[in-house]
């Protein structure tokens, strides 16, 4: 058995598009007419559907760390950030492409892992990977993937459509990745990474299974945004663009009660971690109080607040809610 582990020098640019090719999910489908190998792939929309595009960027040092995450992690939650924000338009995903900027000294088997990582998220929610680039970056990894996905024609939800008198709704629980994050930062938490807490921060999942129960239901939402930034940084996109007021008690937003226990002994605010949690992927969505019934059906969404006249977010008491997630710039 050869125990060679080839450079990225002895691979070259072609011998690595070639390996990672090979790690990417089936070749064609039925939006898929032709796949990686050609100056661009060849794909067939459904008619009667609308086309969602979007696009996102990860950079070494600023969205992961090869030290707090593992490779197959790191492909995991990029691919999902992608299919986070399909989900948050009301859509499927249909394909990918993704593009990746590597130092000459990045182990072939670690990319190869983030690319593992990548397939098992592309594949499990139905976005082939049909291409991408390869070039060289100075000093860290960067990773961007942009991503295709169909939405029934006209049924696109989105950030703008919140009304007053509609309630705000949240998926899932809220908190576990800005309390890795903390634990990470002070490197408190590094032999419970596998534990529940961290799994979230690590391996999040994009809610279509929730859309899918709203359908169901039949519950017509008015708004939605995933939560990539933070509870009450969404609410202010969604304020702004609908040009309501959003008013939520802090007291319902949901979190675990492991959360809990942690944040106890960690002397931390569980609310305000929950308030505040980055890269959660839940959903934010506001519809007509007339689903509140079908809304009871549903497992794993919380009413969190009302929608009303006038702008900006507040508490219950009418405290102003001020954003307090990761800022670029
Ligand atoms: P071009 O010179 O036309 O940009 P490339 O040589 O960069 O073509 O790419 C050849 C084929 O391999 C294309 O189909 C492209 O989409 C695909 N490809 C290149 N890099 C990657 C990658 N990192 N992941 C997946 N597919 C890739
Ligand atoms: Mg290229």
């Amino acid at each position: 058995m050869s125990t060679r582990r080839p450079s990225l020098s002895w691979l070259g640019e072609f011998g690595l598009i070639d390996e990672l090719t090979r790690l990417t999910s089936p070749r064609t489908s039925r939006h898929v007419i032709h796949s990686i190998g050609d100056d661009a792939a060849v794909l067939r929309m459904k008619p009667g559907r609308d086309v969602v595009f979007t696009t996102d960027m990860l950079v070494e040092g600023v969205h992961f760390n090869r030290d707090w995450s593992g490779a197959r992690d790191i492909g995991w939650k990029a691919m999902v950030s992608n299919l986070s924000d399909i989900a948050a338009m009301n859509a499927q995903p249909t394909s990918a492409v993704v593009a990746i900027g590597v130092p000459e000294n990045t182990p072939v088997a670690w990319i190869k892992d983030v690319y593992r990582g990548f397939r098992a998220a592309a594949a499990r929610y139905g976005a082939p990977i049909v291409g991408g680039d390869t070039v060289r970056s100075p000093q860290s990894i960067v990773i961007s993937i942009a991503m295709l996905g169909e939405v029934k024609r006209n049924h696109a939800v989105l950030r703008s459509g919140a009304r007053p008198g509609d309630v705000i709704i949240v998926s899932g629980e809220l908190g576990r990745c800005a309390a890795a994050l903390d634990a990470l930062k002070q490197s408190a938490g590094v032999t419970s990474l596998r534990s529940p807490l961290f799994r979230k921060f690590h391996r999040p999942l994009p809610r279509f299974d929730i859309l899918e129960s709203l359908r169901k239901y039949r519950v017509r939402l008015t708004s939605m945004i995933d939560i990539s930034d933070g509870l009450v940084s969404e609410l202010h996109h969604l304020a702004t663009s609908s040009s309501v007021r959003c008013v939520i008690d802090p007291l319902l937003v949901p979190f675990t009660t492991a959360l809990q226990t942690y944040a106890r002994r960690q002397k931390q605010s569980v609310i305000e971690w929950a308030l505040h949690s980055g890269e959660e992927y839940e959903l934010l969505m506001t519809c007509s109080p007339r689903y509140l019934r079908a809304l009871g059906n549903i497992d794993d969404v919380t009413i969190i607040g009302t929608v009303v006249r006038g702008e900006g977010v507040v508490d219950v008491s009418g405290e102003e809610l001020i954003p307090r997630g990761f800022k670029h710039f």
